[in-house]
């Protein structure tokens, strides 16, 4: 764990989230600031930084949490299609160093 890492501190349970998947590793959660209806994160709950970062087994179970997740988007929120989204490095739009996948779906007629 990182002292300083918002998503860490929401593993530990100092901070809230909506969750929607939890297991030994791997913890997902709606985005506080979502930019589709359903839009939400997965993340290893061991801290690391970013995409070059992490365990392969952690990247492995994230993304397969990812894949029902998204999944699930389509077929109980009526998602027309999903977005995966990782960003690594401030170049790449990363504001959060605690990797995570986005889980964006997307509806026909989107803007
Ligand atoms: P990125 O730009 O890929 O690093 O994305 C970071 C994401 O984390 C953004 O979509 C934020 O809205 C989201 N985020 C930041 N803080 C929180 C939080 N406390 N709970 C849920 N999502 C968050
Ligand atoms: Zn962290």
């Amino acid at each position: 764990m990182s002292e300083s890492c918002v998503f860490c501190s929401i593993v530990a349970g100092d901070l809230p989230s909506r969750k929607v998947h939890e297991d030994e590793r791997v913890l997902a959660f709606m985005d506080i600031n979502p930019i589709s209806d359903g839009h939400l994160l997965v993340i290893p709950k061991a801290h690391a930084r970013d995409l070059h970062d992490v365990p392969a087994d952690d990247l492995a179970a994230c993304a397969l949490v990812a894949q029902q997740l998204a999944t699930r988007a389509v077929e109980r929120l009526g998602a027309d299609g999903v977005n995966l989204l990782q960003c690594s490095g401030e170049a790449a739009f990363q504001t959060v160093f605690h990797v995570h996948l986005h889980v964006i779906p997307r509806y026909a007629g989107d803007p």
